[in-house]
């Protein structure tokens, strides 16, 4: 694929048929839409997608190109690192954080496209922290509100899952019935019965039976490195298309780097993008910015102007702050009988026992974990990067890749302000400020992993898990940009409207005042689900 757009002159690619084009509705960069959102992964391309069927105009931009998977997806690790945001980033602090495919996307989809599809909803009480758990902040919005927009997320997505999953209020089932589970699933299983705490199959967004044009799942387990079967329902291949044909015009390789202000009211009145060389400016009526936890602050920071020069949405100071991640550290063991990890969706098998038991724990967030499925060269950078394993050692350790598996977590990072991103000096290729990414884990975080390896060595050992190691790692991004009740500690209100600028809206896992100990992904789209009828009802009252 060359540099140039393929979503333009009245067409978008067909995501469903190699070199097929859909029509999409284009307007001037002239022309004052409703909804100028910059990004359309989980969050920009749910609101896309919701806007548009609300009737609003809506052009969304992506820095990525848009793919079609049938055909520029391949089953080799390293052409689908074509997937990853790569652009240059300084990562610093006690703990820092790797960069790169390990936590965000350039394409349009977002980081779905690459995403392991894990489909979970944050416990009510984590929604809740600090009132009900005594830690960290609630969030602005009640959990009764957020489970009705998971119902109707998991819905569109048709998310496989168990008929009956054991944690959290009841439910009703999940859309499409759970995948049968592999061998890595089969070993927490038995980890987890030896041990006595309930285990269920993941929820997951690939498809277990057909659905339109989207075939089921071959387990072929190419998931973090793009489906080319289209049976993973990323954005690119739900909310974008059905965003086109509600009336949304999507533009790929365009990367916002600036966010105007008018002079007068203190209001954005445009984004200043790049594509096909130049820079060009596009009218809207609002902004929303959809970039995930470090090119969200990134933007607002590097749109400072003379009414907001400490960039906007920025007077409380919390625009970059509260940066979090979720521990992802491992247990591997070798097992006599063959795994073939490699096998199906990575995490098939899950266990969150430990997001909804509160005794037996010496920190207070939770966590969950689930089965794993590496593949070789990923495998490879593992061993070598975790255990310094080279030569014949690591042909040694490679060889026994087969007999492998390993249990992860994704466990809960608690907000903290000294963890941060922000600009620096240096700039990129377009002349934008390259970002700076501080963090390091607090004592609580220190406990909970922790406490984790302990568990998962017992329960991989019960499971018959020989030569056991530990692995540290890190997933996820959330926080930078924060929704609250106080303006003072706050950069959003529930609704991602920003509170210094009214016209201004954050709608991404930035958004997130705490990550709870589950992946991110169903929250950010059902978040964005309810930012859409909000707008729609604010619309609707004259109050937008
Ligand atoms: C390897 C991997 C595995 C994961 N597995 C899971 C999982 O199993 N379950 C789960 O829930 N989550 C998972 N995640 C996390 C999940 O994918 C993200 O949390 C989620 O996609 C974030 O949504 P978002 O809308 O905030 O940002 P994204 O989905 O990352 O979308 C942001 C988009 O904005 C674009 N963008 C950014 N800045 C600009 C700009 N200035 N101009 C134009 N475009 C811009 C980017 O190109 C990108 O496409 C995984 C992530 C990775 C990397
Ligand atoms: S295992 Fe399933 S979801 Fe993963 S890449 Fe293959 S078909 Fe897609």
């Amino acid at each position: 694929m060359n540099n140039s757009p393929r979503a333009a002159n009245g067409r978008a690619p067909d995501v469903f048929r190699p070199g097929g084009w859909i029509p999409m509705r284009c307007h001037d960069d002239e022309d004052e839409v409703d909804f100028a959102i910059v990004g359309t992964g989980a969050g920009g391309g749910t609101l896309a997608c919701k806007l548009a069927e609300a009737g609003f105009s809506v052009v969304a931009f992506d820095a990525g190109p848009f793919w079609r998977p049938l055909e520029d997806f391949a089953s080799d690790e390293y052409h689908q690192q074509k997937l990853y945001w790569l652009g240059e980033r300084i990562t610093g602090g006690d703990d820092p954080v790797q960069l790169g495919s390990n936590n965000s996307g350039r394409s349009v989809g977002g980081s779905t496209v690459h995403f392991q599809m894990v489909s979970l909803r944050f416990g009510p009480d984590r929604f809740k922290a600090r009132s009900r758990l005594g830690y960290a902040v609630d969030w602005p919005i009640e959990p009764e509100e957020m489970w009705h927009y998971y119902d109707l997320t998991e819905d569109a997505l048709k998310i496989a899952g168990p008929v009956s999953y054991p944690w959290g209020p009841p439910r009703r089932r999940y859309p499409y019935r759970q995948h049968e589970l592999n061998a890595a699933g089969l070993v927490l299983a038995r980890g987890c019965e030896a041990l006595g705490i309930k285990w269920a199959a993941t929820p997951i967004a690939t498809l277990s039976a057909p659905r339109g044009k989207s075939p089921p799942c071959v387990y072929r387990g190419f998931c973090k490195f793009g489906c080319s079967t289209n049976a993973k329902q990323s954005a690119l291949i739900t909310w974008i298309p059905w965003a086109i044909k509600a009336g949304a015009e999507i533009r790929d390789l365009a990367m916002v780097g600036r966010i105007e202000v008018g002079r007068r009211d203190g209001k954005v009145t445009a984004l200043h993008y790049h594509r096909q060389g130049e820079w060009r400016r596009q009218r809207a009526k609002n902004i929303v910015v959809a970039g995930y936890a470090i090119e969200t602050p990134r933007l607002l920071l590097n749109s400072a102007c003379p009414q907001f020069p400490d960039g906007l949405a920025n007077s409380s100071g919390m625009v970059g702050k509260f940066f979090m991640v979720q521990s992802n550290h491992a247990v591997y063991g070798t097992f006599d009988e063959e795994i073939r990890w490699y096998k199906a969706p990575p995490s098939l098998a899950i266990t969150e026992h430990w997001n909804y038991t509160q005794t037996g724990k010496d920190f207070p967030g939770g966590y969950a974990y689930m089965s794993q499925g590496p593949l070789p060269i990923e495998w490879a950078d593992t061993v070598t990067g975790q255990r310094g394993l080279w030569g014949i050692e690591l042909r040694h350790e490679m060889a026994k890749y087969n007999h492998q598996a390993g249990l992860k977590i994704v466990g809960e990072v608690l907000p903290q302000e000294k963890n941060r991103v922000e600009l620096t000096d240096e700039t990129d290729d377009l002349g934008l400020p390259i970002p700076r990414i501080v963090f390091a884990y607090g004592e609580e975080d220190r406990k909970l992993y922790q406490h984790a390896i302990r568990f998962m060595s017992a329960a991989l050992d019960a499971a018959g898990g020989k030569d056991l190691w530990s692995a540290e790692d890190t997933a996820h991004l959330g926080g930078t940009c924060r929704m609250g009740t106080d303006p003072a500690n706050s950069v959003t209100n529930a609704d991602g409207r920003c509170w210094d600028i009214a016209n201004l809206w954050i709608c991404d896992g930035s958004l997130f005042p705490t990550v709870a100990g589950v992946n991110p992904s169903l929250t950010i789209q059902a978040l964005a689900w309810r930012i859409a009828d909000r707008i729609r009802d604010l619309a609707r009252r004259g109050e937008l």
